[in-house]
């Protein structure tokens, strides 16, 4: 049985712990065990993860820095496993005061009055976890709270306590608090949320009151906006004892596990979705052109978001042809990926390019992709071996709307050509044949090996 009352919660022994303190020891506790602290977090193991350990460790508030699309908020969400799971607080007290020592003037004057038979009540976890999206309207009624006109037309008075609703950070006291784009917050409520963090005053309408709060503050915010002059009061950055830089995947393997991981494609019934490991690697190494390229504006980067949407944009044009042709299987080629720069579009800050141009680019960064992609499957002398059979007579011919089985029929007469579709294929069958024929012929041809002739939405291939 749960405690329902001071004196049995101190009777069960419960911790006195700050919300720092009771972090630290589930963080301790997790690490202690071998237990996986941030579930579903790819690729920070090694370098974002020991960060915030230490920073938990040192009882630091936590700003992530990184550009858009790099987990940032998830990892803010996923401190809520690091709460306990549940915690007491005073029965009817709007800011979860601890039983054992309140801080709210209400709870103050009925602890004097109950003593060990005030009441308590109980909060799970997720209940002390709150995010805001900074914007330039946020206000203080919204983060700090406001006079409630009702109380004082109760007749309370306007430097009472007991007059104020409060607003988010009061809320969350014992809790973690977290803001998305700190420095979009104006200056004026900057100030407000540091003498409320730091100072532990409230200051509502040139009316100050002191109000320890014990709250976990983590914020999010882009590096370059952070570090710009004049967009961060200097006492709240101080105020943030352990800063951690975020990043993109370092690798396509885990663009990869994390597209896996997020897509959110199911399969209809009687049709399966399969794509080929080149073509995500290609989705993924889409993005890592992006993330270099100079007409894209990496100030607020290229989101990992961008490769999750493009897959599924991809594999849904090749869905799209399963439906016409009638073919039980989706498989994604080449001719699909200009599908992506539908999903592409608006998660790319351009520098300026009229839309034309940016189809243009676009498809540039394709190319490089694919290119890139095609030099880690074959070598100068698998080319060679590739290309032994493909003589001047000899052209094929590729489309996003060709059923699969017209690509068996034309690689056959190519037995060279063959042999390489097949050695990077897994499994085989008509609508991955087509798809892996596509990325080796598009490959040569990036290579110089091949020309291309476009003819209508047509692609021929001829030595
Ligand atoms: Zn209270």
């Amino acid at each position: 049985m749960k405690p329902k009352n001071l004196g049995e919660l101190k009777q069960s022994g419960f911790h006195d712990l700050s919300i720092r303190q009771e972090i630290r020891k589930n963080l301790v506790s997790k690490l202690k065990t071998g237990e996986t602290i941030f579930p579903d977090i790819i690729g920070y193991y090694q370098t974002v993860i020991p960060k915030i350990i230490n920073a938990v460790l040192a009882g630091h508030d936590i700003i992530f820095l990184g550009e858009r699309g790099q987990a940032k908020s998830r990892l803010m969400r996923s401190f809520v496993n690091l709460l306990d799971e549940e915690i007491p607080f005073i029965e009817g007290c709007e800011i979860n005061d601890h039983p054992y020592h309140p801080v709210c003037r209400r709870c103050k004057a009925l602890l004097k009055k109950k003593g060990d038979a005030l009441p308590i009540a109980w909060k799970n976890r997720s209940g002390r976890y709150t995010e805001k999206l900074a914007t330039p309207d946020v206000t203080i009624a919204d983060l700090i709270g406001e006079i409630d006109p009702i109380k004082v037309a109760e007749g309370r008075y306007l430097a009472d306590e007991l007059t104020i609703h409060f607003g988010l950070i009061p809320r969350s006291h014992r809790g973690i608090f977290a803001i998305n784009e700190l420095p979009d917050l104006a200056e004026k409520i900057q100030v407000g949320l540091f003498n409320l963090m730091q100072e532990r005053d409230i200051q509502i309408r040139g009316f100050n009151l002191r109000l320890p709060l014990e709250v976990f503050l983590l914020a999010s915010a882009n590096p370059e906006d952070y570090t710009n002059r004049g967009r961060i009061i200097t006492p709240l950055k101080d105020r943030f004892g352990s800063e951690v830089r975020t990043h993109y995947p370092a690798n396509w393997t885990d663009e990869i596990t994390i597209i896996n991981q997020e897509q959110k494609l199911v399969s209809l019934d009687g049709y399966q979705i399969i794509t080929p490991r080149f073509m995500k690697e290609i989705i993924a190494s889409i993005s890592y052109e992006a993330r270099s390229h100079p007409e894209i504006d990496q100030r607020s980067g290229v989101s990992v978001r961008m490769s999750i949407a493009n897959y599924e944009t991809i594999v849904s044009n090749a869905f799209r042809r399963s439906l016409r042709l009638q073919e039980r299987e989706v498989v994604p080629r080449i001719s699909d990926l200009s599908a992506a720069f539908a999903s592409s579009l608006g998660k790319i800050e351009w520098f300026g390019l009229e839309e034309k141009r940016e189809d243009q680019t676009f498809r540039a960064i394709v190319r490089e992709a694919i290119r890139k992609v095609f030099a880690s499957y074959f070598s100068d002398s698998a080319i060679e071996e590739t290309l032994a059979d493909f003589d001047h007579h000899k052209k094929i011919r590729v489309s996003e709307d060709m059923p699969a089985k017209k690509y068996g029929e034309q690689v056959k007469t190519i037995p060279s050509l063959h042999t390489s579709v097949e050695r990077i294929l897994e499994k085989h069958s008509p609508a991955l044949i087509a798809s892996a024929l596509e990325f080796i012929l598009e490959g040569l041809h990036l290579r110089g090996r091949l020309n291309k002739e476009e003819v209508g939405n047509e692609g021929v291939y001829r030595s």
